[in-house]
């Protein structure tokens, strides 16, 4: 079966869509980090943003708008900066890469399709991450393109192209991972021509001494003092993997890393989550047999608008270390965090 649109009568007409939609704009993204010199404009929250993550919203929600056109999109970018007349050149980039893929592509309709991104947050809606990991694209290490589908505040199905990642040491670079709730989790080779998708698993670690902890690269990403904290506390002696953006849920989904705390930095205690931050790996780790929740032990509720309003961070893990790592935390909590 074909990873880039598995025709199985396991997957939905809208898991069919997004694995195609989700490759494509990967495969977009690794070109344009690969051929062009990019320089990242700055978003207010001082976070890059380059022209892969427009080209891929862009192409994207032209997709969705094709597709499931009653469908809103919930994405994290939107084309005022773009349109400004200062950035002439930077939106020409963006619709010479879309316009590769989609020839109809002009200027004005790039913006639109990157501005379908403000939709509401209904029943039912998606969730897009254009380039999650957008500091990770730049340095080439991981980065993720995620893209979900919600139903009534629950993850349906999830979508993540990580061009980077590397699960067969044999094969090639680029992973596309996905899941549909109840159908379980699968990766195959993020390149068209290879064929084989694999089940994903996670490990059956249970013995918090014997866990791979994942950390965010970016240090002000979480509260490295606590993680630290946290591994003496647990016991855990094994090196840390280090690695940006939802790759590292693929990589729990995978059974290659056992637990993830993502924790509030110190100077943004209260910070929620943005929604494509985590719906692709939530339901791509539970469905390859893992947890996840926030740090209070409470599962992510998703029908709180653009972000998780109702939850703090996030705890991701393989199951069998959940209560652990929950207990562990929770004296942070108490003590600390908030
Ligand atoms: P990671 O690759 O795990 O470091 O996470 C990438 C995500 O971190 C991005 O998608 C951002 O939404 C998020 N992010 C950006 N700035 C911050 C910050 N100051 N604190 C916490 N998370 C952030
Ligand atoms: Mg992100």
């Amino acid at each position: 079966m074909n990873p880039a649109a598995p025709r199985s009568p396991l997957f939905s007409r809208e898991m069919r869509f997004a694995v195609h939609a989700v490759r494509t704009a990967a495969l977009l993204a690794e070109k344009i980090r690969t051929h062009e010199k990019i320089a990242p404009l700055t978003k207010k929250d001082q976070s890059p943003v380059t022209i892969a993550d427009f080209a891929v919203q862009a192409y994207i929600a032209s997709r969705l708008e094709a597709e499931f056109s009653k469908d809103p999109l919930v994405a994290e970018e939107n084309s005022v900066e773009v349109r400004k007349k200062a950035k002439e050149e930077v939106l020409s980039e963006i619709t010479r890469h879309v316009a590769a893929l989609l020839p109809s592509a002009t200027e004005n309709k790039v913006c639109k399709w990157i501005d379908r991104g403000a939709g509401g947050t209904g029943q039912r809606f998606w969730t897009l991450d254009p380039i999650d990991g957008t500091k990770g694209f730049l340095r080439g290490d991981q980065y993720a393109v995620a893209l979900a589908l919600i139903e009534k505040g629950k993850v349906r199905l999830g979508v993540l192209g990580c061009p980077r990642l590397r699960f067969d040491t044999r094969g090639p670079r680029g992973v596309l991972a996905f899941a549909e709730k109840g159908k379980g989790s699968y990766w195959g080779i993020l390149r068209p021509r290879s064929s084989r998708i694999r089940r994903l698993k996670v490990s059956n670690c249970a013995d918090p001494s014997q866990a791979v902890l994942l950390r965010s690269m970016e240090t002000n990403h979480t509260n490295t003092s606590r993680v630290d904290l946290l591994r003496k506390k647990l016991r855990m002696t094994k090196k840390p993997m280090l690695m940006d953006s939802l790759a590292k849920l693929a990589v729990l989904a995978a059974g290659r890393a056992d637990v993830f705390f993502r924790l509030p930095s110190a100077n943004e205690p209260d910070r929620t989550e943005w929604i494509w931050d985590q719906a692709s790996g939530a339901i791509l780790l539970e469905e390859a047999g893992g947890k996840v929740t926030d740090l209070h032990g409470r599962a992510l509720d998703f029908s709180t608008g653009r972000k998780l309003e109702k939850n703090i961070g996030v705890l991701a893990s393989n199951g069998r270390l959940h209560k652990r790592a929950l207990e562990a935390l929770d004296y942070e909590l108490v003590s600390n965090i908030r």
